[in-house]
C-alpha cells in the first residue's frame, strides 16, 4: 500500500472542517431535496415512511486526478485547499463521527493517484474500523470508477453498503462534462457488486447487502422521462436499494471544457424534490415511469405532484368509490397513501365509510374529496370535470421553490 504524506500545515480539525464542506457535494444534497419532498404539506400521498437519517460524509483525500467539469474536487484546482488521510486516520476519524451521529457514515474520496489505489485505501480503511476499532454499525463505502473486482470485494466484506455514481442520465454526457468517466468504468463495478452481493448472500459468505447510486438531473438537457427510464433500468438490472438525484450546477468555467462550451447552470431544486416523489411511486405504489412521465408530458411539473398530475391525466378512472376500491386503486387516489388506504380497507369490515368516517380517522379531504364517493356520495362539487380542478389542485409548496444553495458534484 502507498504511503501518504499528509500536508503538515492541516491538522485533524482543519480537515474534518474541509470534510464537511466537501460532504456539500455529495448525496447529503440528495438527501436534502428527499427531505423537501417529504416535508411538501401537498404530498402526504406519495410519502410512505420517514426521511432517510442523514449520516456524515468522510473524505480519504478531496483532490482528484479526473477533471468532472462540475465538481469542486476537479484536477487542476490550484486555488484550493486539499487534504489527504491514511487509512488509519480515516478509520478513527469516522468511528468517532458514526458513534457521534448514531445513524453511520459514509466514506468516500476524490481518486487520489488512480482508482485502484483510492479503492484499496478505503477497503483498508473499512477493515481498521470494523477489525481493530471494533465498530459495528452501517458503513457505506464509495467503489470508484473501474476499480479492480478485487478491490471492490475487499471493501465489501466490511462495508454494508457500496455505491458508484452514475451521474449522466444519456452516455454521452461524459465525454461532455466527466471525459476521464464512461459507461464501462461506471457500469462495470456497479455489476461487479451486484454479482457480488446475489452470490455472497446465496452461499452465506459476508458482503454488503445493498448498492446506491448518484445520477444529476439537468448535465445533459434530458428531460424527466429520460432521467426515471433510466433509473427503474439500474433498480431492475443492478437491483439497487435506491437512486440519490442530485442538481446539476456549472457556475465555474472548468479548465479542459474550453471546447465544449458549458453554459452556466443551476438545476432547480424543485426538480429534485419532484424526481424523489415520482421515484417513490414508482417503487412503491406501482406506477410506469411512462405513467409519471409519457412522452407527452415528458418532464414532471414545479407546481404539482406526479400523482395528482397522473390523476388530471386520468379523470375517466375517477372518482373511486371507497367502500370498493381494491387497495392499488385505492393508494393512486390524490390524497390517499399508503397509511390511508390501509386505514380505509381496515375500517371497511366494520363499517361503512362515510366522508364522516374519513375525517375521524384523521384523512384530510381537502385532495381527495374530488376524486372520491362514500357510499354513492360524491361531495366534490363540480370541478371534477371543470378545468378549474387543476388550479385548485396547484401550487408549489414553499419547500420545492427555493433554490438549492448546494452545490452538486460527486466524488469517486
Ligand atoms: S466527481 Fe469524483 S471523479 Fe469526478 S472530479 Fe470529482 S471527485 Fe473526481
Amino acid at each position: 500500500m502507498s504511503a501518504i504524506i499528509l500536508p503538515k500545515h492541516l491538522d485533524i480539525e482543519a480537515k474534518v472542517a474541509l470534510m464537511e464542506k466537501d460532504a456539500r457535494f455529495e448525496v447529503a444534497a440528495d438527501l436534502d431535496a428527499e427531505r423537501a419532498s417529504l416535508a411538501d404539506p401537498a404530498e402526504e400521498h406519495i410519502r410512505s415512511k420517514t426521511g432517510p437519517a442523514k449520516i456524515p460524509k468522510m473524505f480519504l483525500a478531496s483532490k482528484c486526478v479526473f477533471n468532472c467539469a462540475y465538481c469542486e474536487c476537479r484536477c487542476g484546482r490550484e486555488d484550493r485547499l486539499n487534504y489527504c488521510n491514511s487509512p488509519r486516520e480515516l478509520a478513527e476519524l469516522a468511528v468517532k463521527a458514526a458513534r457521534q451521529n448514531g445513524h453511520g457514515v459514509f466514506v468516500t474520496s476524490a481518486i487520489f493517484r488512480d482508482s485502484d489505489t483510492t479503492q484499496e485505501m478505503l477497503a483498508e480503511c473499512v477493515r481498521i474500523m470494523r477489525c481493530e476499532l471494533g465498530y459495528r454499525g452501517f458503513i457505506h463505502s464509495k467503489v470508484m470508477p473501474g476499480a479492480d473486482p478485487l478491490l471492490i470485494q475487499k471493501t465489501g466484506l466490511y462495508a454494508n453498503r457500496l455505491s458508484v455514481n452514475i451521474e449522466v442520465a444519456k452516455s454521452e454526457g461524459y465525454a461532455r462534462i466527466a471525459k476521464q468517466k464512461n459507461k464501462t468504468n461506471i457500469l462495470t463495478p456497479m455489476r461487479t457488486i451486484s454479482n457480488l452481493i446475489s452470490h455472497c448472500k446465496a452461499e452465506g459468505r459476508s458482503f454488503a447487502t445493498s448498492q446506491t447510486t448518484q445520477l444529476m438531473a439537468g448535465s445533459t438537457e434530458e428531460d424527466d422521462r429520460t432521467i426515471l427510464d433510466l433509473s427503474q433500468a439500474l433498480y431492475r438490472v443492478y437491483h439497487l436499494k435506491r437512486v440519490y438525484y442530485t442538481a446539476f450546477h456549472y457556475t465555474q468555467d472548468a479548465r479542459g471544457y474550453e471546447e465544449e462550451h458549458l453554459q452556466k447552470v443551476v438545476t432547480p431544486y424543485w426538480r429534485m424534490a419532484r424526481l424523489y416523489q415520482a421515484d417513490r411511486l414508482i417503487q412503491l405504489y406501482g406506477f410506469t415511469p411512462d405513467e409519471i412521465t409519457p412522452e407527452s408530458q415528458p418532464n414532471l411539473q414545479q407546481d404539482m405532484d406526479p400523482k395528482t398530475a397522473w390523476a388530471l391525466r386520468h379523470l375517466d378512472q375517477f372518482p373511486v368509490e371507497v367502500n370498493k376500491a381494491d387497495y392499488e386503486i385505492l393508494i393512486r387516489v390524490p390524497g390517499i397513501g399508503i397509511a390511508n388506504a390501509k386505514k380505509i380497507i381496515e375500517a371497511r369490515k366494520y363499517c361503512t365509510v362515510t366522508h364522516d368516517v374519513l375525517r375521524k380517522m384523521r384523512i384530510s379531504l381537502k385532495r381527495c374529496v374530488y376524486f372520491i364517493t362514500c357510499n354513492g356520495q360524491y361531495r366534490g362539487g363540480n370541478l371534477l370535470f371543470s378545468p378549474d380542478l387543476r388550479s385548485y389542485l396547484a401550487g408549489p409548496p414553499e419547500q420545492l421553490s427555493i433554490t438549492a444553495s448546494l452545490v452538486a458534484g460527486g466524488c469517486g
